[in-house]
């Protein structure tokens, strides 16, 4: 189980988040497409996360967050650590409520991220190799300086408002079968499960992550929180650890969970590209490449697929496009 300051969110916080949210963003489209109906053989519902203010659902929970901090926390500010969508979110709901805001991000960063997090305003941190580097490098700062560590997973008001992204899903698509959501921290996946199995009992949300970074999958398999390698190109899925609360969240609700390969998440971002005219970063194509990966389990179905985010750097797109046709 999470540790006690880390209860789960319930439907009412959901519930909250999405009456705070109004204030602030516009629901994303959900959109059906003939043609990835065709490359899948599945009845396909994407959920456009990559059409955010900062290109990535992320902002649902960072908003929640932010406006929630005592005047006192505001002051002080926020410290982050992220390969990109949670530092452009936090940075985002900073500004918004005029809270101070610092980033830590490994180095050598996606560019189109970091100087999304600069254009926010932002202090940008760039410190360790890895997500987990600028972790610790996060959380000293934070220790220092008073400010109040946002972490990317292990926060139930997080989760909260990531979780309005699958209320709006399911108001539009009630009759799916299946909902295949990306892991990182797992913040994206838990929400789902708690909308879900509050909604739609019937719905099997099954998570995927890519084998070159499995620490979520593993710990959701061995019911414990592993370490894992970590080195998938898609940033919005390189973690190398399971967090408490969002594995405590999979363990109640989660169907199944899968990994693809990274080369796969490439394909699956031509597709959109030509398929559906959408930009998807890799870890927001990740779904769509579970659902190509596996015929057998998706053909004939309904299926949601939640396309997460779209802050695709110039160098990814490039290796993209040698996956499109012609
Ligand atoms: C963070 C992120 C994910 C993974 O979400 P978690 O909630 O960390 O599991 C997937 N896609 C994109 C685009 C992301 O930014």
């Amino acid at each position: 189980m999470a540790p006690a300051d880390l209860a789960p969110p319930t439907m009412r916080d959901v519930l909250d988040a999405r009456r705070l949210l109004a204030a602030h963003l516009d629901p994303t489209p959900t959109r059906t497409y003939a043609a990835l109906d065709h490359a899948t053989r599945a009845h396909v519902v994407v959920k456009h996360e990559n059409l955010q203010p900062t290109g990535a659902f992320k902002l649902r929970g960072a908003l929640n967050l932010l406006q929630r901090l005592t005047p006192d926390e505001r002051a002080r500010g926020v410290t982050a650590f992220s390969t990109g969508n949670h530092a452009q979110a936090v940075a985002y709901a900073a500004r918004t409520a005029a809270a101070p805001c610092t980033i830590v991000m490994p180095t050598s960063p996606n560019p189109t991220k970091a100087d999304a997090v600069r254009d926010l305003g932002a202090r940008l941190v760039l410190a360790g190799s890895t997500f987990d580097d600028a972790r610790e490098h996060a959380t000293a700062l934070a220790a220092d300086d008073g400010s109040r560590l946002v972490s990317a997973a292990n926060e139930p008001l997080l989760v909260a408002g990531v979780a309005t992204a699958y209320l709006e899903l399911l108001e539009r698509a009630p009759d799916l079968d299946v909902l295949v959501v990306p892991v990182g921290g797992g913040s994206g996946a838990a929400a789902a499960c708690l909308v879900a199995h509050a909604l739609a009992p019937d719905l099997d949300v099954v998570a995927v992550q890519s084998a070159a970074s499995p620490a979520a999958h593993d710990s959701w398999r061995a019911r414990d929180l592993l370490a894992r390698p970590n080195t998938s190109r898609a940033e919005g899925l390189a973690t190398g650890t399971g967090f408490a609360l969002t594995q405590a969240m999979l363990r109640e609700h989660l169907a199944d969970f899968v990994l693809v390969d990274d080369d796969a998440i490439d394909r699956a971002a031509a597709l959109y590209l030509t398929a559906a005219h959408t930009v998807a970063e890799g870890a927001g194509a990740t779904a769509l490449a579970a659902v190509l990966a596996d015929p057998e389990r998706f053909a004939g179905r309904r299926v949601g697929v939640v396309c997460s985010g779209g802050n695709a750097s110039p160098a990814e797109l490039r290796r993209v496009a040698a996956h499109l046709p012609g």
